[in-house]
């Protein structure tokens, strides 16, 4: 399994798209990378709010802002991360290359021990 990308994409408005350099592709709905934000502040919030475990609603999103939530920009952090700007004004969450591997909710990926 690789931590690498080999390409990030926009892969519509609301997704990004990683193609890891094992060939595998991630997506990710922005919602839920914005919620699973991997900051100190974030993970606080989410261990003392009442629904504090980290789930993902790939349907109904929680808070949905009226224009949805989405990076300004993405920027790299050296060969190991990227930190998105969010459009909420959030940008403290370093996202490792391999938090964001780890991440991935595919078919494949969820399946435990199912390694290719
Ligand atoms: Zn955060
Ligand atoms: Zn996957």
């Amino acid at each position: 399994m690789s931590n690498k990308p080999a390409r990030i994409t926009e892969f519509s408005d609301k997704v990004l798209s990683i193609v890891w350099d094992d060939g595998h592709e991630s997506l990710y709905i922005y919602e839920d990378l914005r919620q699973a934000c991997p900051c100190a502040t974030c993970r606080q919030e989410r261990k003392t709010s009442k629904n504090g475990r980290l789930r993902f609603k790939k349907t109904i999103p929680l808070r949905t802002k009226p224009d949805g939530i989405k990076p300004m920009s993405v920027e790299s952090i050296g060969q190991y991360a990227l930190k998105f700007h969010w459009n909420d004004k959030h940008d403290t969450g370093i996202y490792s290359f391999e938090f964001l591997r780890d991440l991935c909710s595919c078919e494949a990926c969820s399946v435990p021990g199912e390694e290719v």
